[in-house]
């Protein structure tokens, strides 16, 4: 029998109106969680750890990274095959990527959650969770690193992105599509990620910045975020990489004060590349910006706390943002 361990952590999966207001929160434990599963889920075994119970908007750098650690604890255990989370969606995403980088197992880590909170009566959230542990029972999910499983696929870490705010089928993964899909329980494996690496810093840096670009974007936010500490900054550029020449002109002092400057796009899908001049990306390059190919600004930062984290410098956070760019 399969020894799977579900890991609870809130979001709208365990969340419901409270008692005196209409307020939705996460107050819903993971043994309700678990009583709540209407498939009985056959030669698996499922324990749950009630981690926190939170919103993910709420959970901080330090939390997911005890988060992932606590993973590898329980995967550690020869009697534990694999591990479900159960996650708020808004930032599913991050902690699934973050324990990508920071598991170091073959044994399957599956993330899964809902849009619709569980006092719904078409809740997604029971469903989600059934076919996440048949996922991570499957001898097909070793070795795939973390993904997140809903409404009847599943993605790799690296690649899903949440695209709609409340439809059950937000999770996608872009031009490189689901791994695969839980169908009547069964699972069917499309495509292995190979853009995997794992690492082990004793803590992550949390000062690292993400910054949108807007038409006509000032560097007031990248030097507020270079003067405040921050050790580096992730900039969404627009299309293959380009900032406005104030950023430009800004990256080339950032960088020489020992502050990382690492290139994404604000496009959804595509990779970055250092071509145009004239205050672009060509210049961005040339002032030491590091490009990160189709990594979206959101992992690109995660890698980034955990790369500084371990103590990277800048020619070995260059080295392995270029690996993960793909
Ligand atoms: N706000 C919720 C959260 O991320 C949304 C969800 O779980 O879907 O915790």
């Amino acid at each position: 029998m399969a020894q799977i361990q579900l890991i609870t952590t809130g979001g709208t999966i365990a969340s419901r109106p409270g008692g005196t207001s209409s307020d939705v929160v996460a107050d819903i434990t993971g043994a309700e969680l678990r009583a709540g599963l209407h498939d009985p889920l056959e030669g698996i075994g499922l324990d749950v750890d009630d981690f926190c119970r939170v919103g993910s908007s709420a959970i901080e750098l330090p939390l997911a990274f005890a988060l992932a650690r606590r993973i590898a604890e329980h995967l550690a255990r020869p009697d534990c095959d694999g591990v479900v989370v159960t996650h708020g969606t808004d930032t599913m995403e991050e902690s699934a990527f973050l324990a990508d980088l920071l598991v170091d197992s073959d044994k399957p880590v599956v993330f899964t959650g809902a849009q619709r909170s569980a006092d719904a009566p078409d809740t997604d959230g029971p469903r989600n969770i059934a076919n996440a542990v048949r996922l991570a029972a499957s001898p097909l999910a070793r070795g795939l690193g973390a993904m997140i499983a809903f409404e009847d696929e599943f993605h790799a870490a690296r690649d899903v992105t949440k695209t709609h705010t409340s439809r059950t089928d937000t999770f996608r993964s872009g031009e490189h599509g689901k791994l695969g899909e839980i169908d009547g329980g069964v699972v069917s494996l499309h495509r292995r990620p190979v853009l995997r690496r794992t690492y082990a810093p004793a803590r992550l840096e949390t000062e690292v910045d993400l910054i949108k670009l807007a038409m006509g974007t000032s560097d007031r936010m990248i030097r507020a975020a270079a003067s405040g500490g921050a050790r580096a900054i992730v900039v969404e550029g627009f299309g293959r990489g380009n900032p406005t020449p104030a950023i430009t002109a800004a990256i080339g002092e950032i960088v020489a004060s020992g502050t990382a400057v690492i290139m994404c796009s604000r496009c959804p899908e595509g990779r970055v590349r250092p071509i145009y001049g004239n205050g672009a990306g060509k210049d961005a390059e040339r002032a030491g910006a590091i490009f990160a190919g189709d990594l979206a600004g959101v992992k690109a930062r995660i890698l980034a706390c955990v790369l500084l984290g371990e103590g990277a410098d800048m020619a070995r956070l260059r080295e392995e943002i270029t690996f993960f760019g793909g």
